[in-house]
């Protein structure tokens, strides 16, 4: 009887022949047909009989046939046309969508569904634009919220007050009403990597801030519709983490501000926008404890994404191309990595290391503990591979042991930091005390020996 229907209505518009409505829904890849279904469901009879047939494939339970609908059903929720907006709309009422829509999207269900409406927000009647927030609003309202899920894993590694803080808030956002789209839509459907995102992203806050030196990254994730929550937490080694809910429009991001400084909470939720807005983030769970720029992070769920989610937040806060320029002017010091940090709203360490990553110079640095290093990085010109012991001679114990957080500086042999079956050469040395115990040392060769 469908296939009759569509025949006898709408057979003009198709060029293959016999083509039912079941497979209209089921090759929604196929331009051509969606074109057709487009026009068809301008028909309210046509939107019925769409209707049947999509609880009939539900029904059928074929995976080929349910991974299609599931095509079908989001191409439809990013169209702009308002008949299929509307057919759409109806669709999500029926519980046997929110049933099957639950289990394909999970986490980031409510998401998915607001962000597709937005796609088109500005092309959308008025009367599709209300009727698609009313349609989001309906279906999150019948979601139960579960987002403990997504930090399960840690979460016990909270005091009792920070967890209920965590879970009462995103409880009340949950609950809160969409009464708008977000302007800024990330694009989804490219296949991007972690650098074109951080790119597109820059360059879309750039030129809507043409005349701000950094990029103010509260201001980014408020733009593309994301909370960040920043508190005084109890639990002094959480540093953040993202909460993904499918009851909320959007990922919130929860940021510990105990005894940090300005550049790491930024480097934080620049770290966190990562997850938020990376794709192939969404269905990941994730709890942080970051340490930085570091490598050391221990509670760390996927090292490929927190290395994506910090070499992000890196690009973001000094964005490659601004950064290269900002650096051929300057003289590798503290003093100037000092003035960086503070115009771009970065940690020194974060300066430090980016300068040595983007320079041509033969520079290194290196970050130590109580004269322990940490870690240290070297420029790709750098003729020594390795950092190995600190010398008592160096400065970075002459900070430490001094009570002023100043610079001190010197000129010393390569020997003193590097093997001596290298090649010797003269190396300007200079340390700071960032706090603490904890010394950023920059090392730069200024002559053979
Ligand atoms: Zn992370």
């Amino acid at each position: 009887m469908d296939n009759n229907f569509t025949l006898n209505n709408f057979g003009h518009l198709i060029d293959v022949k016999n083509v039912p409505i079941k497979n209209l829904i089921l090759s929604s890849r196929d331009e051509a047909l969606y074109n057709v279904v487009q026009k068809v469901l301008e028909d309210s009879i046509a939107q019925y009989h769409f209707n049947q047939e999509i609880q009939r494939i539900i029904k059928n339970n074929h995976p080929e046939e349910l991974d299609a609908l599931e095509y079908f059903i989001n191409k439809c929720s990013c169209d702009k046309q308002e008949n299929v907006l509307e057919f759409i709309c109806d669709l999500f009422e029926l519980t046997s969508i929110q049933h099957f829509l639950n289990s394909r999207w999970k986490i980031d269900l409510t998401e998915r569904i607001y962000k597709n409406f937005s796609r088109n927000q500005n092309l959308m009647s008025p009367i599709a634009k209300r009727n698609a927030l009313t349609a989001v609003n309906r279906f999150k309202s019948r979601l139960a919220p579960n987002f403990s899920l997504v930090a399960r894993h840690e979460i016990s590694r909270l005091s009792e007050n920070d967890k209920n803080f965590i879970i009462k808030k995103v409880g009340k956002i949950s609950e809160e009403i969409i009464g708008e789209f977000i302007n800024t839509l990330v694009p989804v459907e490219k296949k991007w990597d972690w650098k074109e995102y951080a790119y597109f992203l820059v360059k879309w806050y750039k030129d809507l801030n043409p005349l701000e030196d950094a990029i103010n990254v509260v201001k980014l994730g408020k733009d593309l519709g994301i909370k960040i929550i920043v508190k005084e937490f109890e639990t002094e080694n959480f540093d953040a983490c993202l909460v993904r809910d499918k009851t909320l429009k959007s990922p919130i991001v929860f940021i510990n501000s105990f005894k940090k400084s300005r550049g790491r909470i930024n480097f934080s939720i620049a770290h966190e926008l990562a997850h938020a807005i990376l794709p192939h983030h969404a269905q990941s769970t994730f709890f942080c404890f970051l340490d930085d720029v570091t490598e050391s992070n221990k509670f760390v769920m996927n090292r490929k994404l927190e290395n994506e989610a910090n070499a992000f937040a890196s690009y973001v806060l000094l964005p490659d191309k601004i950064f290269k320029e900002e650096i051929s002017k300057l003289n590798y010091t503290i003093k100037n990595v000092n003035t960086l940090s503070k115009k771009y709203n970065s940690s020194l360490v974060l300066v430090a290391k980016k300068w040595v990553e983007q320079s041509n110079l033969e520079i290194a640095m290196i970050f130590s503990t109580n004269g322990v290093i940490d870690w240290a990085t070297t420029s790709e010109n750098f003729p020594f591979s390795w950092v190995d012991y600190i010398a008592s001679t160096s400065t970075v114990f002459k900070v430490i042991e001094s009570q002023e957080r100043k610079i001190k500086k010197q000129r010393v042999s390569s020997t003193n930091w590097f093997n001596k079956d290298y090649p010797i050469y003269k190396i300007h040395e200079e340390s700071y005390k960032i706090f603490d115990d904890k010394v950023l040392t920059l090392l730069q060769i200024i002559e053979d020996n």
